[in-house]
């Protein structure tokens, strides 16, 4: 075991979106970190960011290997239902390239970085925390003042240190890479990304198609055990005619269904991103949420620091929720209804004909807010929700 005399401020534990951006923002604001991540696996993710990650975490144009500037949705009959993604667009990143890079950069900033993987938290009788770590040479020993849990899904950090974290639950997501076939079959465009809503796909959630320049990610999720992805995927690669596509890579993992209810111990551990549960319902998306919840999780640690007071870490939660609490708990109750049969999606499908609805859609997922400019268009769509939820509307 090897115990060095130094200490740090904070140890990130996972160098993911959620752990890199904490350790970016710490190390820039002059704190002793260090950066711990076991590596040797891609995030298996189907990579679309919204514009608002690129300018609020500053993310250069090259990590971006695709722009999907329209949306296909597809329903349970085969409507198809293409939305022009207006003033803006989806950005692709590739896991391997776009982690890697924030890692460095929160390394240029200050951060010390460790490969190897976590293992232990023991608190000090000096009021500090003993963390030991694995990698190719032994157990090390790391004393630190806090600790930020970054470490994904079912993370050992939570499970460790926060109350309630073992009892998360996740659902399961699987994808294959596939290398972008020459000369690209018949309507598959590289600008453009396919969510298709069919219980054949998924049971409760959605199957894509997202281009990424030279290679594709085919995927689907769902909560259901039983229900085979692989077989799903299968059949969204047929009707995508990229069933002959060469195969990459295939792999899955498991997302987060809710926020947990801490992320903190009131001491020294606070958790961000999928660690923390946070994952929107409905859509999956997990990137943005996971460095916003870095950003919060790293200023409670520093008004931890400057305090002396655990009870500041509770602060990142309260402050990720104040913002999108209400969008997760409205993507919630969506994802209840829309996706619970095949005669609702194709009527989900069908709603998203409307204007009002492709509109507000984008500007919520692009920009993370609700355009407030226009409140007359929420009220339409409240009467269109409404007549489609009582079968009104015809499909
Ligand atoms: C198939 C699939 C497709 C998805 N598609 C999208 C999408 O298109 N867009 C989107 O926004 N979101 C998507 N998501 C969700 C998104 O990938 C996650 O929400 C996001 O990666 C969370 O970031 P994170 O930093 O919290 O965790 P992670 O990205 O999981 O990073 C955790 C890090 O911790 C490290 N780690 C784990 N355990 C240890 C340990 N014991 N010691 C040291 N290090 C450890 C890992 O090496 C990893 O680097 C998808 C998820 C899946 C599974």
């Amino acid at each position: 075991m090897m115990l060095s005399d130094l200490y740090y401020d904070a140890v990130v534990v996972g160098g993911g979106p959620a752990g890199a951006t904490a350790a970016d923002d710490l190390a820039r604001a002059g704190h002793r970190v260090l950066l711990l991540d076991r590596a040797g696996r891609i995030k298996p993710c189907g990579g679309a960011i919204p514009p608002r990650l690129i300018a609020d975490f500053d993310i250069p144009e090259h990590l971006l290997v695709a722009r999907a500037t329209a949306a296909r949705m597809v329903s349970p009959a085969g409507r198809q239902v293409d939305i022009p993604i207006e003033g803006g667009f989806v950005g692709m990143v590739d896991r391997e390239v776009f982690d890697e890079w924030l890692r460095q950069r929160a390394q240029a900033h200050g951060a010390v970085r460790r490969t190897g993987s976590f293992e232990t938290l023991q608190p000090t009788a000096d009021g500090m925390t003993l963390l030991a770590y694995r990698d190719g040479q032994g157990l090390h020993q790391v004393r630190t003042r806090t600790v930020i849990g970054a470490d994904g899904a079912r993370s050992a950090v939570a499970r460790q240190a926060v109350p309630g974290a073992a009892k998360g639950r996740c659902v399961f997501a699987y994808h294959e890479i596939v290398r972008t076939p020459q000369p690209t079959p018949a309507g598959f465009r590289g600008s453009r990304c396919e969510v298709h809503y069919d219980g054949r796909l998924s049971p409760d959630f959605y199957g894509w198609v997202f281009p990424h320049g030279d290679t594709v990610s085919i995927g689907t999720g769902s909560a259901d055990k039983g229900f085979s992805l692989r077989g799903a995927v299968q059949r969204l690669r047929q009707s995508a005619q990229l069933d002959g596509a060469q195969t990459l890579r295939r792999e899955g993992a498991p997302i987060p269904m809710k926020p947990l209810p801490r992320w903190d111990d009131g001491r020294h551990v606070v958790l961000a991103g999928d660690a923390a549960g946070v994952v929107a319902p409905a859509s999956g998306e997990g990137i943005y949420y996971a460095m916003l919840g870095g950003r919060f999780a790293a200023s409670a640690v520093a008004l931890c620091l400057k305090t002396g007071d655990g009870q500041a870490l509770a602060s990142a939660r309260k402050a990720f929720l104040r913002e999108h609490g209400r969008v997760f708990w409205v993507l919630g109750i969506m994802q209840r209804f829309w996706y619970a049969s095949d005669r609702r999606r194709e009527r989900f499908v069908s709603m998203c004909r409307d204007r009002d609805v492709q509109q507000l859609t984008f500007d919520a997922y692009m920009n993370k807010r609700l355009v407030r400019a226009r409140p007359l268009a929420h009220v339409r769509i409240f009467f269109k929700d409404v007549a489609h939820l009582l079968g009104l509307a015809r499909v």
